[in-house]
């Protein structure tokens, strides 16, 4: 079976392999050097100020972000079930919030943003997500986070690069704290997430807020190369494995490269066969097509095609299908994919088969890649 899910995403086997030996104590050198290791790359990956790892799921660090950055109200985007979360994680801590809402193939605009923060000086912490996983969307979190620090440069930008970090080189100038997550562009299992932060963002969290999740305790910590509690080790043996593997693979810049041409492709080629890419804005984490017979194009994708790719959530349930985009994805992989969707169109008495998604895919995707 062919995991084509935005997350998890598959583990590569070198990875699982590095993953597998004996269990290794957190607080011996040997660790601590593994540690100090990835934390480079984490650097490298990121460019910001300080990078913390912390043993949870994304929505750890989400909630480690919120709690930590913002200390009035929280100015959340929801164009799908991730931005929904932050608002929800705002309340549970005990924060007000305000939220802008839009239908999940719609990207909140710039000027909505700097609206909102105008008439509500209470504002301190805007979040949202550079790819909304939900409908595969693609927020201008870059150019929202530079309106805002002109309007308050105190404003804090947390944005969820969950989808994001990995996919394409993120512009983290007016960025405060940008968020990954290790089981979608990272290609690991989940449980480990990770905070890139920003001077400012340091400044801000002070002494940090809460126990497990105070980052001012972990910044002290992971400083030294070590963790506050119990590090998730295995995890952090993959994530230096992971970058080792994209190293030997040609780098950041290929990976970027290699992930926005692929997507590029597959849209192309399943627009070619007749179907619709649902956000008007895509993210190049994922390719999303709108379609009516989404429930049944996905089951024959998994039974006669050994697929395996998303459907939607809530009012999208059944109405969606999303092919990942993520991570090191061997070409023959993506070319079965698209051809199987358009052999499921033939199936379903949609449209003739004559090939075109596999040329359409060739076409753009080779030229390139040779
Ligand atoms: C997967 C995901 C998350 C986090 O979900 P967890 O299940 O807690 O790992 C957050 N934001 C986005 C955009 C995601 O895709």
């Amino acid at each position: 079976m062919l995991l084509f899910t935005p997350g998890p995403t598959p583990v590569p086997q070198n990875v699982r392999n590095a993953m597998s030996h004996e269990t290794m104590h957190h607080r011996t050198p040997e660790f601590e050097a593994i540690f100090e290791k990835t934390r480079k790359y984490l650097f490298n990956l990121f460019s910001t100020e300080e990078v913390i790892m912390l043993s949870s799921s994304g929505t750890g660090a989400m909630e480690a972000a919120v709690s930590n950055l913002c200390h009035n109200t929280l100015l959340n985007v929801n164009s799908g079930k991730f931005g929904e979360r932050f608002g929800k994680i705002a309340v549970a801590n005990g924060l007000a919030k305000v939220e802008i809402k839009n239908e999940w193939d719609t990207a909140v605009s710039v000027e909505a943003i700097v609206e909102a923060v105008k008439n509500n000086s209470n504002i301190d912490a805007i979040a949202v997500q550079i790819s909304e996983s939900a409908g595969g969307l693609r927020h201008p979190v870059e150019e929202i986070a530079k309106a805002v620090k002109e309007i308050n440069p105190k404003i804090m930008i947390i944005a969820d690069g969950i989808t994001a970090v990995g996919v394409e080189k993120i512009d983290i100038s007016n960025i405060d704290c940008l968020i990954a997550g290790s089981q979608k562009a990272l290609m690991l299992p989940p449980g480990l997430s990770i905070l890139g932060l920003s001077k400012m963002a340091l400044e801000k969290i002070g002494s940090g807020k809460g126990y497990y999740f105070n980052l001012a305790t972990e910044i002290k910590s992971q400083r030294k190369n070590t963790t506050a509690w119990t590090a998730a080790t295995t995890l952090i043996i993959g994530l230096l494995e992971i970058f080792e593997t994209i190293d030997r693979d040609g780098g950041l810049e290929k990976l970027y490269k290699d992930t926005a041409i692929r997507a590029e492709a597959v849209q192309a080629a399943l627009e070619a066969i007749g179907l619709h890419i649902y956000p008007k804005t895509p993210a190049k984490s994922m390719t999303t097509v709108d379609d009516v017979d989404a429930s049944a194009i996905r089951k024959m994708l998994k039974s006669e095609f050994s697929v395996n790719v998303a459907g939607g959530q809530d009012h999208l349930e059944g109405k969606i299908f999303r092919i990942n985009q993520m991570g090191l994805i061997p070409a023959y992989e993506i070319v079965w994919v698209v051809n199987s969707v358009e052999l499921v169109l033939n199936k379903l008495g949609r449209r003739k088969y004559d090939g075109t998604a596999s040329r359409v895919f060739n076409e753009i995707f080779f030229k390139v890649a040779i």
